[in-house]
């Protein structure tokens, strides 16, 4: 059965340019028609009406699920909003989502933002754009462009309707009878309910109890999640829903299929070591442009709220390719390396085989768990002068801990992997989350001191200064 679709929107745009502004203003204007006291959650995408015709916006702003998504070939949007600041016009980040929706062949609307400010300038900007090859509506061409202040509300309605016009010109369907092709959008471990994933599924339909794979990883549907927190029985095409029972957080841009369908996956190994599966881009993909960028960043932070104020308070030197959260992947290393990119580790961790595939491909991975060290060190790498890069020497949990003195303890460690040493730089992380910096004054192993554990061995540790940790709390060595 063909049904007409929710046509599927994601934003693009230059950082700061009002994208979050707009997926929050454009969810506000839907809430009245809500029940009252539902309760709106973060899946990574949301579904509104207007008018009675049905669009999904994916509030994942930025490039991350979607330059992930294109890496791996899939057009998970079905129409792409270019935000453009209408008081300030094209930049570096705007160049480069226009090269990812013509790559992807991705129909688009332009959006003018923050036309309510007396700087805006939107006819100039329009100049702007047609510099760049976009002709746009009323000017030659069959672009649509339309303003927006996300501030006044102003033409928020009037956008709506232009995605529903464009969604209908393009005949965008989906065939809820047809075999399963969904798409992951958005991952990650929650320590209660393990490991989640946001699918958008385009054709066919997900159901409670399907087993499935995505990408790499297996799992059984056992509860699905709306927007609004509901539970679903199912997702349709053009919908969006939050899968729980997957046994591994896939990647995103994975493909989701049923279990049997499509030449799928080894569903037999449960155990099967979960592969990152590196891609190139497609072929005809180009670089992006690098206008005015003098550093290309992929960025992985341990929170959404740390990762943005990390990007609000980027340069326009600096490009951001993708960014996101949870530990860096093998994906961030194939896209790194694509676009010739340097990955920040903002309190997450780098896998061993990631840190590994960095090497091999000369992608250059670093660690932070501050925020102002990130500035620092893109203010240096900016100037020319090459920080050095960051690895992670070894990796220790804490399986112990003793009294020792009037306020201190000792600390009894189990090296996991690589070694720890006397005068190694830690971090201290619990439950994946960096929680502080510290140093080894005393490293003692059966009573002898000692300047290095290596793998499997344990020993006990004091710490300079004052450190308040916890059993099972992990510590790493970086460099
Ligand atoms: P993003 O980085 O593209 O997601 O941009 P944000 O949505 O975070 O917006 C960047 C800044 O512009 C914020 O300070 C917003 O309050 C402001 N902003 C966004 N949209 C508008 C708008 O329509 N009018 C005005 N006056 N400010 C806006």
């Amino acid at each position: 059965m063909n049904i007409s679709l929710s046509p599927i929107v994601a934003v693009l745009g230059h950082v700061d340019h009002g994208k979050t502004s707009l997926l929050d203003a454009i969810r506000k204007t839907n809430v009245a028609s809500r029940e009252a006291g539902s309760i709106t959650q973060h899946i990574g995408a949301y579904l509104i009406t207007h008018n009675s015709q049905p669009i999904t916006f994916i509030d994942t702003p930025g490039h991350a699920a979607f330059s992930q998504m294109r890496s791996r070939g899939a057009n998970v949007a079905d129409i792409v909003l270019l935000i453009v600041a209408a008081d300030d016009g094209v930049k570096p980040q705007t160049r480069e989502s226009l090269q990812f929706i013509r790559a992807a062949q991705v129909p688009f609307i332009v959006v003018l933002t923050k036309v309510d400010l007396p700087t805006a300038q939107p006819e100039r900007v329009k100049q702007e754009l047609e510099k760049e090859g976009i002709l746009l509506e009323g000017r030659g061409g069959d672009i649509v462009v339309t303003e927006v202040s996300s501030k006044t509300g102003q033409g928020i309605s009037h956008l709506l309707e232009m995605i529903s016009l464009v969604s209908e010109i393009h005949e965008i369907k989906g065939d809820s009878e047809a075999v399963l092709e969904a798409t992951v959008i958005e991952s990650q471990f929650d320590s209660r309910k393990g490991a989640l994933a946001t699918v958008i599924v385009r054709n066919g339909q997900l159901n409670l109890g399907d087993k499935i794979t995505a990408g790499e990883v297996v799992g059984k549907v056992k509860a699905l999640i709306g927007d609004q927190g509901q539970n679903l029985e199912s997702v349709l095409p053009g919908q969006a829903g939050q899968i729980l029972g997957l046994e591994k957080v896939p990647t995103v841009g994975s493909q989701v299929k049923l279990a049997g369908e499509g030449g799928v996956v080894k569903v037999e190994s449960a155990n099967v070591k979960q592969q990152e599966v590196k891609e190139g881009l497609p072929a005809g993909a180009d670089k992006p442009a690098q206008a005015g960028a003098k550093l290309s960043l992929i960025i992985k932070a341990d929170t959404a709220g740390r990762l943005e104020a990390l990007m609000a308070g980027l340069s326009s030197e600096v490009v951001v390719l993708s960014s996101g959260t949870g530990e860096v992947t093998a994906g961030d290393v194939a896209l790194a390396s694509s676009f010739g990119a340097t990955i920040i580790a903002f309190g997450v961790k780098v896998p061993p085989e990631v840190l590994q595939q960095a090497e091999e491909d000369k992608v250059k991975i670093f660690s932070f768990a501050i925020i102002y060290e990130i500035f620092d060190w893109i203010a240096k790498a900016l100037a020319g002068e090459v920080a050095e890069e960051v690895k992670i020497l070894g990796r220790a949990e804490i399986i112990a801990q003793f009294p020792f003195g009037a306020n201190q303890k000792i600390a009894g460690i189990r090296v996991a992997e690589g070694r720890i040493a006397r005068g190694d730089n830690l971090t201290l992380s619990r439950k994946g989350e960096v929680i502080g910096k510290v140093k080894i004054s005393s490293m003692k192993q059966a009573d002898k001191t000692v300047d290095k554990v290596e793998k499997g061995q344990e020993c006990g540790l004091i710490f300079a200064g004052t450190v308040d940790f916890q059993i099972g709390d992990v510590l790493e060595s970086v460099r």
